[in-house]
């Protein structure tokens, strides 16, 4: 079955779904954009990815194009036209189509996107080893709690760790703190046991995943401290795991080839993972 994309207006064939060059997205990386995921065919958090993705409009003052009541109605038919099970609904909005002049220009509408995606099965023993990560540099600008499409230093930082046969990327600022991964959220659990996951800001993109296991966490009385934690702080964890809407909470094994805790997937990390994946079927 071929994918169905939304463009402005239209449900279309993904392989002919086009975007006019002059698209502020295309030259200034001008847009915002989300990502719903779809558990057992209903998207799942729907009202929290939306206030992100009005939040992240807000701040870069696009304008909404659409009501949220009117955005929800063509997520859920995306997720029907593409007959999606699990996976996810990707959503951008950009500044929309002016000849090329950094300033806003005046009077356009926003441009509106969404495709859809089924999820692909993990690796098969990702699960039972858990990942393996590297850390660099995070390169990226000041406010990285707007969920911009610029994502080039993200590229770069999962192409880092691509190349070194790594899952992931977690990021370093300059004070040796890990901000968060190239497109997931960053955990440990120290030798204490107790569970660490850098505090909203603008050094982070507020993950929604990350949010939902908070609650979970709370539920389940866990000890927890919100703040950076140091790249060195990782290497000593009894545990790491990262967090996003397409990998859920999925164990981190090894950091820069050095095992975490026993090198196998941690008791706390499957635990949220498997509380998750229940709130998720219900939320
Ligand atoms: N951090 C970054 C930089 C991301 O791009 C993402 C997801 O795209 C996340 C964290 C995880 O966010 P969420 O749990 O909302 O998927």
């Amino acid at each position: 079955m071929s994918r169905i994309a939304y463009v402005n207006g239209r449900y279309v064939p993904q392989s002919r779904a086009q975007v006019a060059v002059e698209d502020r997205g295309y030259l200034f990386s001008d847009g915002v954009y989300d990502v719903i995921p779809v558990h057992g065919g209903r998207l799942a958090f729907d009202e929290r990815y939306l206030d992100r993705l009005d939040r992240s409009l807000a701040e870069l003052k696009i304008a909404r194009p659409m009501s949220r009541a009117a955005l929800l109605q063509i997520m859920r038919e995306m997720v029907r036209r593409n007959d999606i099970r699990n996976g996810g609904v990707y959503v951008q909005v950009t500044r929309g189509v002016a000849p090329r002049d950094h300033k806003f220009p005046k009077g356009i509408k926003p441009s509106l996107v969404l495709m859809a995606k089924k999820s692909k099965a993990p690796p098969p023993d990702l699960l039972v080893k858990g990942a393996a990560i590297i850390t660099v540099p995070d390169q990226r600008w000041a406010r990285r709690d707007i969920k911009c499409i610029s994502l080039i230093a993200n590229v770069l930082a999962k192409q880092a760790a691509a190349e070194q046969g790594a899952y992931e990327a977690w990021m370093i600022d300059d004070d040796g703190m890990v901000t968060e991964g190239s497109s997931t959220s960053a955990w440990i659990a120290t030798a204490q046991g107790e569970l660490v996951t850098r505090p909203n800001g603008v050094e982070i993109l507020p993950g929604i995943t990350r949010a939902v296991v908070l609650d979970v966490v709370r539920e389940l009385g866990l000890a927890l401290q919100l703040r950076p934690f140091a790249r060195d702080e990782a290497y000593a964890a009894r545990e790491a795991f990262l967090t996003s809407s397409s990998n859920f909470v999925l164990p981190i094994t090894r950091i820069d080839r050095r095992p975490v805790g026993e090198g196998k997937p941690g008791p706390i990390a499957l635990r949220l993972r498997e509380a998750y994946l229940k709130a998720a079927r219900h939320g």
